[in-house]
Formats: structure tokens, C-alpha cells, sequence
């Protein structure tokens, strides 16, 4: 029997998109110098939603120096407790304007409801409570007793969690004594734009939080600048790279979240249900628009069958379409380029012998679209083993002994997560303390909280993002 759903979209009422945004500087929103704009657009229908400020040097230079004037007046005199106080009133109105940033951030980036209503928006707000707390007592961060703020930190975030990037970046830096300038990514400015204002809502001194918008020129000329103390960047490993590049032989410090192609391990005494949700949740959450995915199903041999028959039923289930609807568990694309690159290296599994299976389902003629899609038969030289798709696609690969499973997970050139599913406490241990990842999930997957840090090993980054050692990263002293 098959149910039908009713359609169930949540209101845009409660959002008030501007026709036109301008920068955010020194408190205010600003035109940018030389008039430049962009537009951002629904990727679930291509409407456009609003034309955005493209920032160039002026801008930058005057961004940067708002942040400076800000550090060195205001924000590195006050007490820890009223910086403190000040992050408590933001992650208070972000509360309060929860359901205005989930059905934002689903318009502007595509995402269910679902998800940006009960993950991206409550840990966004929980992040800045959790560092309000850490604002008067830094020299438990583990960087001695007297810890300082580095200065002025230059943020540039990614499309796929635009908010929470948003939060991980900007709650430490400020709780650390720290002045920012963001630039949120030019498909998904809005939700950054909303915080604007509410830092202004918060009353929060002008100049400590700086929004610039832009691409990635706006970007290079935020880590080029000579003023930054520090930069911390999420985004592609290729882009990390050049930053690395551009910043080495300078005295600004950097922390990089990149890219991630992660192994999501089930052995033969694994709970079979569970570990079916868990690998639905590893790929198909955000569309797999996510650093940390479980894109890489590695599958004890002996039980390989009765998963991929399980899950290929559990993806027949998967709701794909219009964000706003409540029952949708997969929503658009972010944008033609990124669905593009999906296609492409899809294509590239087709080439290179390995199986394509999707569950059939109607996608919407307008917009940006991909159905949850699995290969089998894949090998560890294909690129779809290799390469991070950042889509809804899953590699599945066999394995027979633990010890083989772990030569193929660190077959990898990332090393940002993984996850384990068995039966036996021994054998996760045994598995994660052999795994090469940042984190790993032991019989689940994509749980965050602040209080725990993030990041990865080889190509997937430096440094870590989250609980003390990411404020470490924000004070002198620390990694
Ligand atoms: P991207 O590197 O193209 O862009 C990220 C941001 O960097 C954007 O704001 C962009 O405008 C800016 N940028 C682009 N070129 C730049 C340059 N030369 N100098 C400075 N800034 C520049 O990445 P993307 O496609 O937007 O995001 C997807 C990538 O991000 C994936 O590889 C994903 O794994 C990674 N990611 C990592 C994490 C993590 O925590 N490790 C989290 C989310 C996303």
C-alpha cells in the first residue's frame, strides 16, 4: 500500500526579503564603492530572490578597518562578562527568529525545511551560547593564564550550511575578544545578511562583526590583506590550498575546513536498520552537500546483499522536492555549477564500470535537481572513490577482514570523518584508533555540538573548529 502525502509548505510569510542588500559595515549597511551587485536565486525554482553588494578593495579595505577600530576601541577593552552578554542577546534573538532563518536559509540554499529548522538554525543558535559561556573564562582554553585575542579575523564560509558556518566561525572568534570580517558564499548570502541585523538588533558595539559579499575575488583579497590577523576558511581543498599558499611567510594565523570523501564502515554484526538510517542520513542529509558525508559505503562482504536490498528499498522512501514542503527529505541543488559537477562525476562512475541505481522519482522541471543515487561495483581507483562529489551519491565498496576495511577507508587523500557500525565496543575501538579521521561516529553519523571539535587530517585541514580547541585557535598562543 502506498500513502499519498498531502503537500505541507511552510509560509514564507514570516521572511522579508529587500529587493537590494548592501554590505554591512561598521554596523550599518553600505552601498558598495564602485555599485556592484549580484543577484542570489531560489535554486528549488531559479527565482530571483534579491541583488546583493559585490565587494572590491574599498570595500574590503573599509570593512577591515572598521573591524580594526573596533578591536583596538572596543571590543578587546570591554569586560569578558559583557562580551559575554552580548553573544548570549544573539544566540536569544536567533531563538526567537528561528522559524524567519530556517525558511530563509531553505529558499536561498535549497535545503528541507526539516533540516534547516531542526539542525542548521538550533545548533547555529546553540554555538553562540555555548562560546557566550566561554567569554569569561578563556584561560581555561588551554593557551596559559592571561589569554589574548589575536585581532581581526578574516572568515570566508561555504554554501552548504551558510548559518552554521556563519555561527562556528563568528561565536569563538568574538567570545575569544576578537573583531571579524565574513564573507558569507556568493549562492547563499541571505541568512548572513539576517545576522546583520541581528547583531544590530543585539546592539552589538559597530564594527565588530563585518559582512562583505562577494565571490571568490572578494575572498582572496580578504586573505590578502594586511591588516587580517587571522583567517579561518571552510571551503574546497583547492581553494585552502592557494590560502595556505597566500598566507605562508605572513604572521597571520589560519585554520582551513576542507574537503572530505569519508568511509562509512558497516561490518557483518552491525544492527541492519540502524545502520540503513545511518547511511541514508551519511549521503543523503543536505544532498550530500556535505564535507563530512558518508560517501564512501564500505561493506563487509558476507552481508552485502541484504544491506543493498535494504537500502535501495529505505531509498525508495526518499521524498525529493519542493524545500518548503515539511515532508521533504531531499531539496535542490545548491546551484547549476554544483549539479553540473554531480553529473560529471556520475558520468564518470558510468565510464568507469561501476552501477548506477536510483529509486525512480518525478524531479521538478525548474530548479536544480539530482535523485539519491548509489553505484556498486565501484573500485578504489575509480573517481567516484576517489574524488568528493558533494552530491546525493553514494559509492559502495566490499571489504573482508577489519584489517582490509581499514586500508581502504585511509585510502584516501582527506581524512575528515568516518563511521563505524558493529555490534562490539572492542571492534570500534580496534577500528577507530586504526581509522585516519578527524572524527568518527561509532553506530551513527552527523551528530554535532559545540562542545566538540571538528576538523580533519591530510587534506581535509588544519586545525580544529568547536569546543576549547577551536577557541584555542582564536587566542594567542593557541593551534
Ligand atoms: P569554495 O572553496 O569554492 O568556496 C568557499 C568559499 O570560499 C566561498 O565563500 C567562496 O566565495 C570563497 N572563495 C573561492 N575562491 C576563493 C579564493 N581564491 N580566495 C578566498 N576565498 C575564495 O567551496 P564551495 O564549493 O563553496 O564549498 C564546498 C566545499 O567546502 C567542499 O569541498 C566541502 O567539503 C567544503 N566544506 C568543508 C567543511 C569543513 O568543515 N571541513 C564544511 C563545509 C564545506
Amino acid at each position: 500500500m502506498t500513502f499519498e502525502y498531502a503537500p505541507a509548505p511552510e509560509s514564507t510569510s514570516i521572511v522579508n526579503i529587500s529587493d537590494e542588500y548592501g554590505l554591512f559595515i561598521n554596523g550599518k549597511f553600505v552601498a558598495p564603492k564602485n555599485g556592484k551587485t549580484f543577484t542570489t536565486i531560489n535554486p528549488a525554482t531559479e527565482a530571483v530572490l534579491a541583488k546583493i553588494a559585490y565587494a572590491e578593495a574599498a570595500d574590503v579595505d573599509k570593512a577591515v578597518a572598521a573591524a580594526r577600530v573596533a578591536y583596538v576601541k572596543v571590543w578587546s577593552k570591554i569586560s569578558p562578562q559583557e562580551r559575554g552578554k552580548y553573544l548570549f542577546r544573539i544566540a536569544r534573538i536567533m531563538q526567537e527568529r528561528s522559524r524567519e532563518f530556517a525558511v530563509l536559509e531553505s529558499l536561498d540554499n535549497g535545503k528541507p525545511i526539516r533540516e534547516s529548522r531542526d539542525v542548521d538554525v538550533p545548533l547555529a543558535a546553540n554555538h553562540f551560547f555555548y562560546h557566550a559561556g566561554w567569554a569569561d573564562k578563556l584561560k581555561f582554553a588551554g593557551v596559559g593564564d592571561n589569554p589574548k585575542p589575536l585581532g581581526v579575523a578574516g572568515q570566508i564560509i561555504p554554501w552548504n550550511f551558510p548559518l552554521l558556518m556563519l555561527a562556528w566561525k563568528v561565536a569563538p572568534a568574538l567570545a575569544a575578544g576578537n573583531t571579524v570580517v565574513l564573507k558569507p558564499a556568493e549562492t547563499t548570502p541571505l541568512t548572513a545578511l539576517l545576522f546583520a541585523q541581528v547583531c544590530q538588533q543585539a546592539g552589538l558595539p559597530a564594527g565588530v562583526v563585518n559582512i562583505i559579499t562577494g565571490d571568490g575575488k572578494t575572498g582572496s583579497l580578504l586573505v590578502n590583506h594586511p591588516d587580517i590577523n587571522k583567517i579561518a576558511f571552510t571551503g574546497s581543498t583547492a581553494v585552502g590550498k592557494g590560502i595556505a599558499r597566500a598566507v605562508a611567510g605572513s604572521k597571520k594565523s589560519v585554520t582551513l575546513e576542507l574537503g572530505g570523501k569519508a568511509a562509512n564502515i558497516v561490518f557483518e554484526d552491525a544492527p541492519i536498520d540502524e545502520t540503513i538510517e545511518g547511511i541514508v542520513n551519511g549521503i543523503f542529509f543536505n544532498q550530500g552537500h556535505v564535507c563530512c558525508a558518508g560517501s564512501r559505503l564500505l561493506v563487509q562482504e558476507n552481508i552485502h546483499e541484504e544491506i543493498l536490498e535494504k537500502l535501495k528499498h529505505r531509498m525508495s522512501q526518499i521524498r525529493v522536492g519542493d524545500p518548503l514542503d515539511k515532508n521533504t527529505d531531499l531539496g535542490a541543488i545548491n546551484s547549476a555549477s554544483q549539479l553540473a559537477r554531480i553529473k560529471s562525476l556520475s558520468d564518470a562512475g558510468d565510464e568507469e564500470g561501476a552501477q548506477r541505481w536510483s529509486p525512480e522519482c518525478a524531479l521538478p522541471s525548474k530548479g536544480f535537481w539530482f535523485p539519491p543515487t548509489i553505484f556498486t561495483g565501484v573500485t578504489q581507483a575509480h573517481r567516484i572513490a576517489r574524488e568528493e562529489i558533494f552530491g546525493p551519491v553514494l559509492s559502495v565498496i566490499t571489504f573482508r577482514t577489519p584489517q582490509e576495511a581499514i586500508e581502504k577507508a585511509n585510502n584516501t587523500p582527506y581524512g575528515l570523518s568516518a563511521g563505524i557500525w558493529t555490534d562490539k565496543g572492542s571492534r570500534i575501538l580496534w577500528t577507530a584508533k586504526h581509522l585516519k579521521a578527524g572524527v568518527i561516529w561509532a553506530n551513527t553519523f552527523n551528530k554535532f555540538d559545540p562542545a566538540s571539535p571538528f576538523g580533519g587530517y591530510k587534506e581535509s585541514g588544519w586545525g580544529r573548529e568547536g569546543g576549547r580547541h577551536g577557541l584555542s585557535a582564536y587566542l594567542k598562543g593557541g593551534n
